[in-house]
């Protein structure tokens, strides 16, 4: 059986939230002298520590209600919250599948949790078998699942996480960063379904924000209360949160970039299956495409003497580097370059 409370580190349950001076009074107009600000400027006041007016847009864009979203300072912050609220340092656990995001594993040190890792199999999809192992185990707090994953672009198969959702009573953690550049279903449809779900998206890659800091996670109000107990009060500046709400306010243009970009990455894959360098392109729901090549670092080097940087992934993938998809004369360039080191000994 599923106890949320069960899993929750015991101080967080009995933690005192601080409570601001806009979390006492929620009315917007009045006679501001509570909370020692400027009384002048136009960035003088704090923030909403809610974020309402963002919430409330993408509440209806995504099709789901305010009380399912928390909203943090990029889902670096949403991450690390996770580890803060769940996980006892020195003795919880936290399970991810290998080769994936590095924050995860960033800030399960920087907390002190121990990360177990389960490689992906030869299609990056999830070793149940290997899984199943693990999920009995009391100390085990959360499952990250980065889906599509970075670095390898794939999504992860539905029925996988299912069971995994069913089957572990733990938090599942699914991190949907390129959801937006991918034809597969969300699981915010979900959160409902299964109480151990949170969902995390972001403003800093679909939506072209990733200098505003805005990332988003979906789940029931019992889990997102604990999130929002922990978080800094004004977690998330009026500057971003406006960033935020004027990208939503401009949807044709999300969606006019979005296209551009999917098609960039098309014209990228027929491109980079001419030269002999590229050994395997890996299948990509994702903004960016993860190629085997002849010889990564050498490749890498290369393409950094031409002002190129690409992403080397050779440490955890063999001979794999990750390339972002630009625009089409940035993209036109890295072609130009790896066609120019065909000839080159690598
Ligand atoms: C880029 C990325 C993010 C984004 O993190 P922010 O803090 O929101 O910028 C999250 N998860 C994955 C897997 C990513 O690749």
């Amino acid at each position: 059986m599923f106890n949320l409370k069960k899993l929750i580190r015991p101080n967080i349950l009995s933690l005192k939230a601080y409570s601001s001076a806009r979390d006492e009074y929620k009315g917007k107009s009045g006679i501001f002298l509570d909370a020692n600000e400027n009384p002048f400027g136009k960035y003088n006041r704090y923030p909403d520590p809610y974020q309402i007016d963002l919430k409330e847009k993408l509440a209806e864009y995504k099709q789901t209600s305010i009380e399912n979203i928390f909203v943090g300072n990029g889902s670096d912050e949403i991450i690390d919250l996770t580890f803060r609220i769940f996980c006892e340092p020195g003795k919880d656990k936290v399970l991810t599948f290998s080769p994936t995001y590095g924050m995860y594993d960033v800030s399960a040190n920087i907390n002190n949790v121990e990360v177990v890792k389960i490689p992906l199999d030869q299609n990056f999809q999830i070793n149940l078998v290997e899984t199943q192992k693990c999920l009995t185990d009391p100390n085990l707090k959360v499952i990250f699942i980065c889906s599509p994953n970075n670095p390898t672009g794939n999504t992860i198969n539905e029925e996988s996480i299912e069971y995994l959702l069913n089957n572990f009573n733990g938090l599942i953690f699914i991190d949907e960063a390129y959801i937006d550049f991918s034809k597969k279903n969300s699981w915010i449809k979900n959160i409902e379904q299964f109480p151990n779900l949170i969902v995390s998206q972001t403003f800093s890659k679909a939506w072209g924000l990733a200098a505003a800091r805005v990332g988003i996670a979906y789940a029931n109000t019992e889990i997102l209360s604990f999130y929002n107990k922990v978080k800094p009060p004004y977690n998330v500046s009026k500057l971003n949160q406006e960033a935020a709400i004027n990208a939503l306010n401009n949807i044709d243009q999300f969606h006019l970039n979005k296209t551009i970009i999917l098609n960039e990455k098309s014209y990228m894959l027929k491109m980079l299956q001419e030269l002999n360098i590229v050994k395997n392109i890996y299948p990509t729901d994702s903004n960016f495409i993860l190629l085997e090549v002849q010889n990564a670092n050498k490749i890498y080097q290369r393409l950094i003497q031409k002002k190129i940087i690409v992403r080397n992934r050779n440490s955890e993938i063999n001979n794999c580097i990750r390339i972002s998809i630009g625009t089409k004369n940035e993209n036109q360039q890295l072609i130009n370059a790896l066609k120019n080191l065909n000839q080159i000994e690598l």
